[in-house]
């Protein structure tokens, strides 16, 4: 691959700039009032494909937000790499606790980006991600060193669960087809670590309603008399874990694949300080699952968190009031195996068993996916590899993350395809969370990485 890291260095600037003006624009898919906003995205990224050198590129409407679609084909009997990504950014909330703008980009140095890391939403959550595989094609186009086929599908529903993606490439196997998919929405351990994620935990996300009284009421003349709902619903949660932190929802286990003692043993060997990491969220001790490393708590294990709670009187001052329902969103990251509507009916059909006299229970599923994972004897998986070794100078470490991208397991399933999770966010770099940052060597050097995939690729499949 020839003067790449010269065409970065002379263009870093307008790399940057082009992002930052991406990035203001407030692409909230879950919030109605950026609905034009999530709309002008999706026409900035159409543009921005084109820019880059996609022979073709259309706005693909769907029942929600639309789906951006790119191709460049030079040869159809050449390999085909199709690129995921999403230009919906998560809420902002809450705002108060960003030390800069949301969707104001600034670009500041800090202890893990020396070289500075642009703060906005969405920066490495994913348009800055996605970005670089905009960039990287630019690059290739050119200076006519695109060695294969390549297409883009860019959502915007990936933050509310992706449901229209998933009708759309349904309906579109031809148009998708690929020999391996190529997707920026996952971190690496370190600038120094690199590693590409292997495995992805699935997900199943539920909302519950807890019904008491047909009424709000006085808490001084029906207290005590009448099951308050906000008190049932944190009983019913509290029972979910036992002292050992294991899930209580019987068959939550039944299909949770034990990893052998040598898989655990290599996990084991990604660096990690536990004092770092406790220093690093401001706490004086980890917690989760009996028997189980923190490594391998958020990764190789199933869990349950609950999300969001609410009910009752929640504004200034006092109210004595007894609240006729109290609601709670929760989540359940799941292992590969585990179906996730399967264990969202055991959910279901557990919470609703655990409902105290006086109260009714109702649980509304909101979505969810499988897990993932991609072996490490693929061509995929080993032109990545080396792809990395080049601009790193050293092997990537094949990782387990504890996130869930639920869409890699419908790649499989609908376009018969592996996926490669080449992420160059960081753990630290607070996505979905205020101050959302992207470093910005990782930018560049995702910009670098991947026009070698793109060679190394093709020419293993020859
Ligand atoms: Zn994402």
């Amino acid at each position: 691959m020839q003067n790449v890291q010269d065409y970065i260095s002379k263009n870093k600037e307008r790399f940057l700039d082009e992002l930052i003006q991406l990035l203001r624009i407030p692409s909230v898919s879950a919030d109605s009032a950026f609905s034009q906003d999530v709309i002008d995205t999706s026409e900035a990224v159409r543009t921005a494909l084109e820019n880059a050198g996609c022979d073709t590129v259309e706005i693909c409407e769907t029942d929600g937000y639309p789906i951006v679609y790119g191709e460049k084909i030079i040869d159809p009997a050449l390999p085909t790499v199709l690129v995921y990504g999403h230009y919906d950014v998560q809420p902002a909330d809450p705002i108060n606790l960003w030390n800069s703008p949301p969707f104001e980009p600034v670009i500041k140095k800090t202890d893990t980006h020396p070289e500075g890391a642009i703060f906005a939403r969405g920066a490495c959550d994913d348009k800055g991600q996605m970005y670089m595989h905009v960039k990287a094609l630019e690059f290739m186009v050119k200076t006519n060193q695109l060695p294969c086929n390549v297409k883009f599908m860019i959502e915007g529903e990936e933050e509310v669960g992706s449901n229209n993606l998933a009708v759309f490439v349904a309906n579109n196997h031809k148009k998708l087809a690929n020999d391996i998919i190529l997707i920026s929405d996952t971190g690496m351990i370190a600038n120094d670590v690199p590693s590409i994620t292997t495995g992805l935990r699935g997900l199943s996300y539920v909302e519950v309603e807890v019904t008491g009284p047909n009424r709000d009421l006085h808490s001084g003349l029906y207290g005590g008399a009448v099951a308050n709902p906000i008190n049932a619903l944190t009983k019913m949660i509290a029972s979910l874990h036992d002292e050992n932190n294991h899930i209580t929802i019987p068959g939550f286990y039944d299909k949770v694949e034990d990893l052998s003692q040598e898989e655990r043993a290599e996990m084991a060997k990604a660096p990690f300080s536990l004092d770092a990491y406790q220093k690093a969220l401001n706490i004086t001790s980890v917690d989760g699952e009996k028997g189980y490393s923190t490594n391998e708590r958020n990764s190789i294990r199933p869990t349950l968190d609950v999300n969001g709670i609410w009910g009752g009187y929640t504004g200034e001052g006092a109210k004595t009031v007894i609240a006729s329902k109290a609601y709670a969103k929760i989540s359940m990251r799941l292992v590969p195996n585990q179906d996730w509507q399967d264990i969202t009916q055991l959910f279901k059909t557990h919470f609703e068993s655990i409902a105290p006299k006086g109260v009714t229970v109702k649980v509304t599923p909101h979505h969810g996916g499988q897990g993932y994972v991609t072996p490490i004897d693929t061509i995929g998986y080993k032109a990545a590899s080396k792809a990395y070794e080049i601009t790193f100078g050293k092997k990537p470490i094949p990782q387990r993350s504890g996130g869930s991208i639920p869409i890699v397991a419908l790649f499989e399933k609908e376009l018969n395809s592996k996926t490669i999770l080449m992420g160059f966010g960081l753990d630290s770099d607070a996505i979905h969370s205020p101050n959302e940052h992207f470093g910005v060597w990782n930018y560049l050097k995702g910009i670098e990485t991947i026009p070698y995939f793109y060679h190394h690729f093709t020419e293993m499949s020859k």
